[in-house]
C-alpha cells in the first residue's frame, strides 16, 4: 500500500481553512479512508471544520447515462467560476462498485472546469456500500465548504438509489432529461421526477430542438399531477443547451430565486435541519454496525453461532440477540 503522509488535525484544519487544496484532497483521502485510525483522525477533521461550514448552496445532479451531466456541470460550473462563485464537483457513484473505476467526476469529462483556478473536482470514492460512500460525499461537502467553496455540485446517475442519497444532501435537486420525452421518462422513476426542484431538458439544440419544445410540454403537465412539494416552490421545467451553452446563465437565475424564496417562507433551514437530523440517525446505524461487526468477541461468537444457524441448531433470530447481548461497546 502507499504511504501516506498524515498530518495533525489541527494542521488539516489550518489548511483547509486557508483554502489549500492539497490539505483538502488529503482530508478528503483521509475521508475515504477505511482504516479506523483514519476515520478517528477524519472525524477531528471535520469537528474542527463544522463550524465553517454550512454556508454553501449545495445542488444534487441526476440523470440517466448519456444525459449530458459532464458536459452540463462542465458548461453550468465554468460560467459560475468565471462569474468569481468558487464551485465543487463531487460525486455519489454507486456503480463504480461494479466497475472498480468511477465515470463521474473524472476530470477528463470537465476539461474546461477541471482547470479553472476556482473549481474543485473530486472524483466519487471507488469502493463501499451506497450509505458508505454518501456518509463519505456528506463530509467531503462540509470540508469542501470549510475551505471556501460557494457552490457545491454533487452528481449521480439517476437509475438507482443513489438519487435518494444526494436529495437528503443538498438544497436543490435538478433533474436533468434528454429531449426524447416519449420514451417514457427515459428509464427515470416516477419517484424521481417527484424529488426534483426542477426539469432541465439538456440538447435543446440543432435538430432536437422541437423535441425539446415537446418535452418541456410534457413534463410541465407531468409535474402538475404531483402533489405540490413541501417548500411550495413551483418545479419548473427549462431547457438548455450544454454543449451550445445556451440557457446555462438562466438555471443559476433559476437557482437563485429558489434560494430566494425558500429562505423567505423559512423551507431552506427547516430542511438543512431535517437533512441534519436524518444524518445523525444513519451514522448512528452505520457506526453501530460497523463496530459490532469489527468487534473481536463477536467475530469469533459469529462464527460459531453461524454454522449453527446454517445447521438450524438456533433460530436466526435468537442467534442474533445473542450476539448483540454478549456485546459491548
Ligand atoms: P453524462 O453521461 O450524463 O455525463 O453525459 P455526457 O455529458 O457525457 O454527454 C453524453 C453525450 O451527449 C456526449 O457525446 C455529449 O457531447 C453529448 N451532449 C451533452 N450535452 C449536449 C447538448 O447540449 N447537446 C447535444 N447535441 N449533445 C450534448
Amino acid at each position: 500500500m502507499r504511504k501516506r503522509i498524515r498530518l495533525s488535525p489541527e494542521e488539516y484544519i489550518a489548511g483547509i481553512l486557508a483554502g489549500n487544496r492539497v490539505t483538502l484532497s488529503r482530508a478528503i483521502t483521509l475521508i475515504e479512508s477505511n482504516l479506523e485510525e483514519d476515520y478517528q483522525l477524519a472525524q477531528a477533521v471535520i469537528a474542527g471544520c463544522m463550524p465553517h461550514s454550512g454556508k454553501s448552496f449545495r445542488i444534487g445532479i441526476t440523470g440517466v447515462p448519456g444525459a449530458g451531466k459532464s458536459t452540463f456541470i462542465d458548461a453550468f460550473g465554468t460560467s459560475l467560476a468565471e462569474e468569481g462563485k468558487k464551485v465543487a464537483i463531487l460525486a455519489i457513484d454507486p456503480s463504480s462498485t461494479v466497475s472498480g473505476g468511477s465515470i463521474l467526476g473524472d476530470k477528463t469529462r470537465m476539461a474546461n472546469l477541471a482547470i479553472h483556478p476556482n473549481a474543485y473536482i473530486r472524483p466519487s470514492p471507488a469502493s463501499g456500500s451506497l450509505g458508505g460512500v454518501a456518509r463519505k460525499t456528506r463530509e467531503s461537502m462540509l470540508l469542501c465548504e470549510a475551505a471556501g467553496f460557494e457552490v457545491i455540485i454533487v452528481e449521480t446517475v439517476g437509475v438507482g438509489q443513489s438519487e435518494i442519497s444526494v436529495r437528503s444532501m443538498t438544497d436543490f435537486f435538478l433533474l436533468l432529461m434528454l429531449p426524447n420525452a416519449g420514451d417514457e421518462l427515459q428509464g427515470i422513476k416516477k419517484g424521481i421526477m417527484e424529488m426534483a426542484d426542477a426539469v432541465l431538458i439538456n440538447k435543446a439544440d440543432g435538430v432536437l430542438l422541437g423535441k425539446a419544445r415537446t418535452a418541456k410540454a410534457l413534463y410541465t403537465n407531468a409535474l402538475r399531477l404531483f402533489n405540490p412539494p413541501e417548500s411550495n416552490w413551483r418545479v419548473p421545467v427549462l431547457m438548455c443547451s450544454a454543449l451550445e451553452k445556451n440557457g446555462i446563465k438562466e438555471v443559476w437565475e433559476m437557482l437563485e430565486s429558489f434560494q430566494n424564496f425558500t429562505k423567505e417562507n423559512h423551507f431552506w433551514e427547516k430542511q438543512r435541519q431535517a437533512q441534519a437530523l436524518s444524518w445523525m440517525h444513519e451514522h448512528i446505524r452505520q457506526r453501530l454496525e460497523t463496530l459490532f461487526y469489527q468487534d473481536e468477541k463477536v467475530k469469533i461468537q459469529l462464527n460459531e453461532l453461524s454454522q449453527m444457524v446454517a445447521n438450524q441448531l438456533i433460530s436466526p433470530v435468537s442467534a442474533a440477540n445473542q450476539l448483540l447481548q454478549n456485546w459491548k461497546i
